[in-house]
């Protein structure tokens, strides 16, 4: 049988390592709401195709709308943390993933859903947690098996690890990938992981 197509196969759930983020040639700025925890945060929650490909800005006629998640803003502020420059206070970095990737999981999830999914997904994997349980700690230095094999441990399923690169050149942690079933709701096995580069000993910079 035929089952109707929400337009997408998966989501990818992207969390962020903010030492990771900051320690970089780039560098970062702090929200204007003040320093984040030292946790993970939420980089966002991307429908995905099982063949890799992934669609993007797929309503041009649903903006970013802050008074329909109005509610939900201090779990934001704590949870989904912006740390480009300059300053700013997160809502722009929402709207560019409401807009860039929301969208496209609009007929399953509307504005208010989308971000829900992705804070309850947050407080249902704890990474920190995990990967400390494990002994890896912020300052020290991994093998990328020994963070996956962690992370495998405490939720079940194996994520992907994308690394970045220090102002010295080191390959360090920068974020973590889980995918998670179209409803937003419940991590399954990626059907497909993504691409780039990690040393086989990578950085876990405190931050
Ligand atoms: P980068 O090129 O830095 O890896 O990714 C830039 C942006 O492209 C990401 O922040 C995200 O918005 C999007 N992107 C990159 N890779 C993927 C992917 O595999 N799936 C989806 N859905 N978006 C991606
Ligand atoms: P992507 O298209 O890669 O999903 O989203 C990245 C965009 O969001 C970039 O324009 C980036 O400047 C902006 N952005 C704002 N705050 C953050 C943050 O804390 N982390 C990342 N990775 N991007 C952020
Ligand atoms: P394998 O599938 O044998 O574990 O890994 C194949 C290649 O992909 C190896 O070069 C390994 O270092 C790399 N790799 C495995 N898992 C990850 C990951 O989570 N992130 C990144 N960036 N590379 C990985």
């Amino acid at each position: 049988v035929l089952v109707a197509s929400q337009g997408f196969d998966f989501f990818y759930f992207v969390q962020q390592w903010p030492g990771s983020y900051c320690d970089t040639e780039q560098s970062c700025c702090y929200p204007t709401t003040g320093k984040p925890a030292a946790d993970f945060g939420i980089h966002g929650l991307w429908p995905n195709y099982n063949d890799g490909s992934y669609p993007s800005n797929c309503d041009p006629n649903s903006p970013f709308s802050p008074s329909e998640i109005s509610d939900l803003q201090s779990s934001m502020q704590r949870s989904w943390p912006t740390l480009a420059c300059p300053s700013s206070d997160g809502q722009q970095f929402w709207s560019h993933e409401w807009e860039k990737h929301g969208t496209c999981s609009e007929s399953v999830l509307d504005q208010h859903a989308y971000f829900e999914s992705a804070l309850g997904l947050k407080q249902k994997v704890n990474l920190l947690q995990a990967l400390t349980s494990s002994g890896i700690t912020p300052g020290g230095s991994y093998s990328l098996t020994s963070i996956k094999d962690a992370i495998t441990d405490a939720v079940g399923y194996t994520p992907w690890i994308e690394c970045n690169k220090d102002s010295s050149g080191n390959s360090q942690l920068y974020q973590i990938y889980l995918c998670v079933d179209t409803s937003g709701s419940d991590l399954i096995k990626c059907p497909v992981f993504p691409h780039g580069a990690c040393s086989s000993e990578i950085e876990f910079p405190s931050f």
